[in-house]
């Protein structure tokens, strides 16, 4: 990031896209003094060769900007200790969001630029936009929020579309957004724990949509119609026919996204496009793909061919009447709930690194569980629970328990048996993230299935 140049930023939060964010700043030739908490991710930054020391003992006045890792809060509900320290030296407070954009300012301000956000479907939405330009045949960098940190990603060209999830903590950080296409999908007071009150959480929102060349909004909550309310430039609003009530270029309903009379895209049959909440982030990718040209039958060849999102509730493979699912995002039992509702006839593989409570909240769901298969460091704990509801196998691992729920859904009588990856657990126990276990699982339903 060349913007950075002779200058001295300070870092804070060293883990994967902190780092992608201090190898960036040191290529474009800036200096950066970078921190973390936990001694684990302060030795690994040091043994790639950067400089690690604590900000606490610095000398503020030296650096141009502080640069914050997303999660770290810099006004609610308390501001880091390392947003105080900035204050009082006069120091800009940024993200890595905010390096991408001057960088995109500075070497390509043309660059194609979709900017997403919203309280859900963040991941969804930017993952199927991506998924539709690509299948076009459009040269498609997809991060941010999702996947990979925004400067581990090929550098902003014309000829090449951007497409970013963005956090509410990510938005906050970056005040320089100006994305070519800003969305955003819905605002309920979710996370209002992390972004103090509503308005605050919708007013950094509301940048996305303000800031954009052309904006996409889903108007079907009185935030997003307020905002859209406000909004002068070119906008696109979308609507889901039962929700809300306010008026919408788009508009979807019974599985079919419609503009006047027109269908753009029809939904129906799309196994991982099901659902009015998914009918909002298809009309919504279906409005942003238009703005780069692709409708009609490449429009509906791209829906078509999305395969959802790995890892959660990613139907992964199928063998006879049973269904492999790999949701190893779910890594609490709030997650866990969602997929234990989407089945019946569950053979399920649960357990890691237990969160507070366990799954003690899915009990009334265990009528939907065949059997369980328990994994990880939970393993006693779950058992305990399940006992006297659902008959259940102390498994270890995952490959043994993938084995074992395999060959007793095989077995079943049920009409369509389902293999559930839904740990309810972190993963740290047995695998560094849930991409990780995820995968795994992936590999081994691939073996059995050949
Ligand atoms: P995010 O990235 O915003 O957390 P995801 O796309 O990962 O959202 O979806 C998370 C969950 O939120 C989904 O499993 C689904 O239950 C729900 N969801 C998805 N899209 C929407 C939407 N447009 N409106 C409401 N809920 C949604």
């Amino acid at each position: 990031a060349t913007t950075f140049a002779g200058k001295t930023v300070a870092l804070f939060g060293l883990g994967g896209s902190g780092l992608a964010t201090v190898h960036a700043l040191k290529a474009g030739g800036a200096e950066v003094i970078a921190w973390d908490d936990s001694p684990e991710s302060a030795e690994r930054a040091r043994q790639q060769g950067i400089t690690v020391a604590d900000l606490r003992g610095a000398d503020w006045s030296s650096f141009s900007s502080l640069v914050l890792a997303p999660g770290v809060p810099l006004t609610h509900p308390e501001p880091h200790w390392t947003v105080g320290l900035a204050k009082a030296a006069g120091v800009e407070i940024i993200g890595d969001i905010e390096i991408y954009c001057r960088e995109r300012a500075a070497i390509a301000p043309d660059a194609p630029f979709v900017a997403i956000t919203g309280t859900n479907g963040k991941s969804t939405t930017t993952a199927l936009i991506a998924h539709v330009l690509a299948s076009a045949g459009y040269d498609v960098q997809m991060g941010g929020n999702i996947g990979t940190a925004i400067l581990s990603l090929q550098p902003p060209s014309r000829e090449r579309i951007h497409v970013v999830e963005l956090s509410t903590f990510q938005i906050d950080l970056t005040p320089g957004l100006k994305p070519s296409a800003g969305i955003l999908l819905n605002l309920t007071p979710d996370h209002l724990d992390r972004h103090g009150t509503m308005e605050n959480y919708a007013a950094i929102k509301e940048r996305v949509v303000q800031s954009a060349d052309l904006a996409i909004v889903g108007v079907d909550d009185t935030y997003c119609e307020a905002i859209a309310g406000r909004r002068t430039g070119p906008m696109i609003r979308v609507h889901v026919e039962g929700h809300g009530h306010a008026e919408a270029e788009l508009i979807a309903r019974d599985a079919k996204v419609f503009e006047g009379d027109t269908v753009l895209a029809d939904l129906d049959g799309i196994g991982s496009l099901r659902g009015a909440h998914n009918w909002q982030n298809a009309a919504v990718a279906a409005a942003t793909v238009r703005a780069f040209g692709v409708e009609g039958e490449r429009l509906a060849a791209g829906l078509t061919s999305f395969p959802g999102l790995a890892h959660r509730m990613e139907q992964v493979g199928r063998r006879g009447r049973v269904l492999f699912v790999n949701d190893s995002k779910a890594t609490n039992a709030d997650s866990t709930e969602k997929a234990l509702t989407a089945f019946r006839d569950v053979h399920w593989i649960v357990g890691g690194k237990a969160k507070e409570g366990g799954i003690t909240p899915l009990l009334p769901l265990f009528d939907r569980v065949a059997h369980a298969y328990l994994i990880g460091a939970s393993s006693e704990a779950f058992a305990q629970t399940l006992e006297g509801h659902v008959p259940y196998t102390l498994c270890g691992t995952l490959d043994v328990a993938t084995q074992k729920a395999a060959e007793a859904a095989a077995a079943s009588d049920a009409v369509e048996p389902v293999v559930l990856l839904s740990p309810a657990c972190a993963s740290y126990d047995q695998f560094r993230n849930f991409e990780i276990r995820g995968d795994r699982f992936r590999s081994l339903v691939a073996e059995l299935l050949k």
